[in-house]
Formats: C-alpha cells, sequence, structure tokens
C-alpha cells in the first residue's frame, strides 16, 4: 500500500519562489566588484531569476543545457543560481582561481552553451574565449554602459542589458526531481577535474539537512556571510539553505581580506559566517591589529581542511564565537559532519568540551559513514583505529559527469560507498576525527603519523602564521615528517624552539624532525594547502637525520 501525500517533486524554483513570498523583504546584500554595496530582497531576487529564466528561453537553451559562471558571491550570481536551475537547465561554477587552460578545459569537457562572468575575470575570458567551442553566449556582470566597446569576445552581452527587456513573470516548468541542476568540478589535484553533478533532489535535501540545528542551524532569524566561494560546491549549500529559511545573506564579491570581512560582518549584523581557515587567519590576525570585537558574530562554520585548534579557542576564548567544525567534499554537495556538542557534554570542563570540539563533527542526517581497514573490514567507532572512511547517501554522487574516472564507488554487501579518500576515527557518540587525507598521511617505520596532528601542535605556537607537514623520505623509517613553517610578521622563532614546542604535547616519534621556514605555502584554487606543490619544493630536500 503506498502512503497518499502529494507526490509533488522536490525542485530548486519552489525554494526561491517560498522565500519571495514568506520572506520578501528578507535582504540580499552584496559588495560589488564595481566597488559599491548593493541591497534588495528575496522578492527582488526571485522576479530577476524568472528574468533570467526567460532570456533563457529566448535563446533557445535546452533541458539540461550547460550555463557557466565565473563569478564571485554575488546577488547576480544569485540569481543565476535559481534562473538556470529553475528553468532546467544546469548551472556550472567554474573556479576562476583554476589556470585559464583547465578552465578551458572543464568548459568544453561540461559543454557549456553560455558563460557569464564577473568584470574582474574579463581578461581571463579575453584569453579563453575563442577556445570554449561550445560556448556561444557571453554574458558580463554589470550594467550596459560598464561593458567596454572593444572586448572583441564575439556575443558578448552585458547581463543587464540582458534581463532589462524580459518579464519578470514565469512559470517555472515541473520535471522530475532527479534532473541535473548544478555542476562542479572537483579541483583536480590528481588527473584531470571531474564534474560532481548535483540533482534537484539532492539540492533541497542538503538544503534541509544543512539548515539543522546541529548542521548549519539556519533560521529566519540569521545574517549570513558565506565568504566560501559559490564556485565552490555551491558555497556549501548556504544559498539553497537560506532561501528555504529566509535568513538574510551577506555576500562579500572579491573582498576577501580582513579589513573587509570585518567591516561587512559588522555593518550587516552578521550572525553566522562560513569559510576555510585561511580566510579566518586574515580576519583574525587583522582584528588583533586594531584591537576589534565583534558585535553581532555568534558562529562561524570551518571546513574545507583542518581547522586548528587555536584557531576555534581564539575564536571563542577572545571574541566569544562558536566555530562549528565541519567536514565535506564536492562529492558530498558537500556537508558530511557538523561539530556540535550533545546534551551530556554541556556539563564538561571547558577544555574536555573543547576536545570533542576540535573534532569534524557528527554526521548531518542523510550521511552514512563507516571506517575500514585495508582488507576492507569495518571498524569499530572506538575514537581510536582510524581506517578509510566511506560515505553514502541521497547527496553523495553514484558517479562522475560523463562516466570520468570510471565506477567511484566501492560495492559492498551493505551498500554502494563512496570512497573519501581521507583517513578518520569515529568515537562511540558518532563523531568523525579526520586524521589526514589518505595521500598525506605520513608512514613512518609501520606507524602512521597525521600530518593534521603536527600541523595543529605547530598553529597553536604564537610566532606560527601558517604551517604545513609533509613527508620527506627516510632511509630507516621509508618516511618521516617535515614541517614548513611561515612566520607571523615580526615574529621570530627558531628550528630549536619549535621543535621542543612539541615534547609533551605528542609521543617522542611524532614530532618532526625538521622545520624549514618559508615566505609563503602554496594554496590551491580553493585556499587550501597544496602539499603535492610542497612536496615538489622539497624533492631535493634531505633531513638532517637521515
Ligand atoms: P571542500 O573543500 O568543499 O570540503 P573538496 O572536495 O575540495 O571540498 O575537498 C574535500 C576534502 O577536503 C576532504 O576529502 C578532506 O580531505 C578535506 N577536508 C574538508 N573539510 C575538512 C576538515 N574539516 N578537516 C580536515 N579535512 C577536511
Amino acid at each position: 500500500m503506498l502512503g497518499l501525500m502529494q507526490d509533488q517533486p522536490l525542485l530548486i524554483s519552489s525554494l526561491i519562489e517560498f522565500a519571495a513570498r514568506h520572506h520578501h523583504d528578507a535582504e540580499i546584500v552584496s559588495r560589488r566588484v564595481e566597488g559599491d554595496v548593493h541591497r534588495y530582497t528575496y522578492r527582488d531576487a526571485a522576479a530577476r531569476a524568472r528574468r533570467v529564466a526567460n532570456a533563457l528561453d529566448r535563446l533557445g537553451l535546452a533541458f539540461s543545457d550547460r550555463v557557466a559562471t565565473l563569478a564571485w558571491n554575488g546577488y547576480r550570481h544569485f540569481e543565476l543560481y535559481f534562473g538556470v536551475a529553475g528553468s532546467g537547465r544546469v548551472v556550472h561554477t567554474i573556479n576562476p582561481r583554476l589556470a585559464p587552460e583547465q578552465i578551458v578545459w572543464i568548459a568544453n569537457h561540461a559543454e557549456d552553451r553560455v558563460l557569464c562572468f564577473d568584470m574582474t575575470f574579463l581578461p581571463i575570458v579575453k584569453a579563453i574565449w575563442t577556445h570554449c567551442t561550445t560556448v556561444k553566449h557571453w554574458v558580463a556582470l554589470c550594467d550596459a554602459a560598464a561593458l567596454p566597446a572593444d572586448t572583441g569576445i564575439d556575443g558578448l552581452v552585458a547581463y543587464e542589458a540582458w534581463i532589462a527587456g524580459e518579464s519578470d513573470d514565469y512559470r517555472w516548468p515541473s520535471f522530475d526531481e532527479k534532473s541535473a541542476a548544478a555542476l562542479c568540478y572537483t579541483s583536480g589535484t590528481t588527473g584531470n577535474p571531474k564534474g560532481a553533478l548535483y540533482s534537484h533532489r539532492s539540492t533541497i535535501l542538503h538544503a534541509y539537512g544543512g539548515a539543522l540545528p546541529d548542521a548549519l542551524g539556519i533560521s529566519a532569524r540569521d545574517s549570513i556571510l558565506p565568504v566560501v566561494p559559490m564556485f565552490h560546491v555551491n558555497a556549501w549549500g548556504i544559498p539553497y539553505s537560506a532561501a528555504m529559511t529566509g535568513a538574510k545573506l551577506v555576500f562579500p564579491g572579491p573582498h576577501l581580506d580582513g579589513k573587509s570581512v570585518y567591516d561587512l560582518i559588522e555593518a550587516e549584523r552578521v550572525t553566522m559566517a562560513a569559510g576555510v581557515p585561511t580566510v579566518w587567519l586574515g580576519l583574525l590576525n587583522h582584528m588583533q591589529q586594531h584591537e576589534l570585537r565583534f558585535s553581532s558574530l555568534q558562529r562561524t562554520v570551518i571546513g574545507g581542511s583542518a581547522c586548528p585548534p587555536a584557531m576555534i579557542r581564539t575564536f571563542k576564548d577572545r571574541y566569544g564565537v562558536t566555530v562549528l567544525h565541519a567536514w565535506g567534499m564536492t562529492e558530498m554537495s558537500p556537508l558530511g559532519t557538523v561539530c556540535h556538542l550533545k546534551n551530556k557534554h554541556l556539563d564538561l570542563s571547558p577544555e574536555a568540551q573543547m576536545a570533542i570540539l576540535v573534532k569534524q563533527g557528527r554526521a548531518v542526517y542523510g550521511v552514512e559513514m563507516k571506517i575500514v581497514d585495508p582488507a576492507g573490514r569495518e571498524l569499530p567507532w572506538d575514537g581510536r583505529q582510524s581506517g578509510d572512511l566511506l560515505v553514502k547517501g541521497p547527496w553523495i554522487i553514484s558517479g562522475y559527469f560523463k562516466g570520468e574516472g570510471g565506477d567511484p564507488l566501492r560495492h559492498d554487501p551493505d551498500g554502494d560507498w563512496f570512497p573519501t579518500g581521507d583517513v578518520a576515527t569515529i568515537d562511540p557518540d558518532g563523531f568523525l576525527q579526520i586524521t589526514d587525507r589518505s595521500k598525506d598521511v605520513i608512514k613512518s617505520g609501520g606507524e602512521w603519523i597525521s600530518s593534521i596532528d603536527v600541523e595543529n601542535i605547530a598553529m597553536a605556537h604564537p610566532a606560527v602564521a601558517m604551517a604545513a607537514c609533509i613527508a620527506v623520505p627516510h632511509p630507516k623509517w621509508d618516511e618521516r615528517p617535515l614541517l614548513v613553517v611561515v612566520k607571523k610578521p615580526g615574529a621570530e622563532v627558531t628550528r630549536e624552539e619549535l621543535l621542543a614546542f612539541y615534547e609533551g604535547k605528542v609521543a617522542k616519534w611524532q614530532i618532526p624532525d625538521d622545520v624549514q621556514f618559508v615566505d609563503a605555502i602554496p594554496l590551491g584554487a580553493t585556499g587550501k594547502m597544496q602539499k603535492m606543490k610542497l612536496r615538489e619544493m622539497f624533492k631535493d630536500y634531505r633531513l638532517p637525520t637521515a
């Protein structure tokens, strides 16, 4: 017997219409490439998303055709999310920090028909447009007046002129909720980038999951600053969860330095911010230098790479802001786990609570996980044994776009699991702790050393701005840890002082063998430390102990 509930597809268009109707005056504030601050409401955003849909119909775009974006976080990008997907096309967010050849490769692989870009990226577009063989329409996200006449790009229009003539009346089509809605390529640190293709259904379920109190906890009372880019896994789904709940959205545009982020948080009474750890380093430095305080910020979601415990402590102790440490990946839409205490933890000492809060947290409903040993046997959730982390759920990929890379899943008797490539422990309460990327683990004499643990200790030293730990070859132990450090401006610390800092904090054999100071650690297109590049930089380096 089937239930007697209405069979209504979960479609992204319903989010923006819900927001327009129930939260029509909730604001969306954007710092623009133009330099000013733009503000309007969900009602305005919905009207303009409908114009986008009409404009795409006029171009004759077919169902599932791809519309690419090369854009910062801002209201026009937001409108495209809904206008493109809502009308049945696929919004393909491209990371503008990739090399131009990679952007061309991705656009051609995705067979993008339209590409919309912020004026910041006009030089990139000028360099690549003739190589993007499937793109027929180029849209600059600006007023007609801001568009130079002599770009030389065929078929280039200004976004505002493009949608100006369209009606804001549009009947959103209804279709299968499993239809593709958004496409995002993984960073591609190894091999070609691979596309994660999200569906309407997966996006809506993920938006529900993300809004839950023990996930990002998003409500109509929030003012949210997603510093995490909309070109990177849909800004962790925040635009969708915000529309679902009517939260105010604050978009930083291209201004991601500490001062700009701080000023925006204060001006717009931001209650929640989200981003990778490197972004918050800039913010915290700025605040420390100018002895600033937050007046509205309550919590910040930090993920994308391990958040150093020292950062969690600084936010809490100095600024009264709760860090929600979160873990996920492009292939998971991206939310997997978020760290919130349980009721039974509330009476623990601050130190004992901190020991939990530094973990990556508990699974959001919708994500199943398990850890396995090299033979594929499931490991217990004892918080000690670490193994390869596998996940499954309705917002986790079943394969990459166009079957790139073959079947990524592991087909176990208990289901089809996606191997994350991460190594983790899970404790009896279900708290996940990532010990490493499997390719970053340091294998020393048959024991594994977590590069994240080594980095976290260094990051707690007052003179250290950034630290990365990589494996270097060792004749006796196979591999030993090398710590690469960027010092804080004006701060001094020696190799010996840093190594001494480890004593008593980890077992002796887990202490790095050497420290190398550098001016900068290479960061990837999503703001993460690029250990591959770092290993390349130190490929001729030999340990003093070797
Ligand atoms: P995203 O950066 O959005 O999480 P990516 O697909 O670019 O997505 O990267 C996913 C990988 O980043 C994970 O597999 C994991 O190795 C790492 N990662 C993400 N969040 C964390 C975290 N909180 N702690 C440690 N590693 C993390």
